[in-house]
């Protein structure tokens, strides 16, 4: 009989400059785009896409050391790279047993495509998002909205 243990596959990923690196075992538990004000504001960007893994999945390669982490919330905390400054990570008291990761601190194939945008209705208005996927936002960010186009 084969043994099709996508368990056993891991993937791995780390900062521009190569200092911090880590692998997860797949499968992750989800992919999303993040509109939120502190993903876009903090990484630089009109969108951050996110994967999460479960935390006893992860481990670091090198590096752990060369993140700075900062607390972007009283509940949350997130870790660059001192270095190159590469968002890394995001941990959350809402999602103790997960790590999440910038799905473009690696360059492998995560099996997951992204499923859904969180904190849609607070999206920058310079850049569209026309995709068929849900769009999630109000105060937690992960209600759905009534009128996606908002
Ligand atoms: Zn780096
Ligand atoms: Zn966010």
């Amino acid at each position: 009989m084969e043994h099709h243990s996508i368990e056993s596959k891991s993937i791995s990923g780390g900062c521009y400059c190569g200092r911090v690196q880590y692998r997860v075992q797949l499968p992750v538990k989800w992919c999303a785009h993040c509109h939120c004000t502190q993903c876009r504001h903090t990484q630089g960007a009109p969108v951050v896409t996110w994967f999460g893994v479960d935390k006893n999945g992860f481990e670091y390669v090198s590096g752990e050391q060369d993140i700075a982490w900062f607390d972007s919330s009283e509940k949350a905390k997130r870790g660059h790279c001192i270095h190159c400054g590469t968002p890394l990570f995001f941990l959350g008291e809402k999602w103790a047993d997960e790590v999440h990761i910038t799905r473009e601190s690696t360059q492998d194939d995560i099996l997951q495509k992204p499923q859904v945008h969180v904190f849609y209705d607070r999206h920058v208005h310079y850049l569209s998002f026309e995709d068929e996927l849900d769009k999630y936002g109000g105060p937690d960010g992960f209600s759905p909205l009534a009128d996606t186009n908002k």
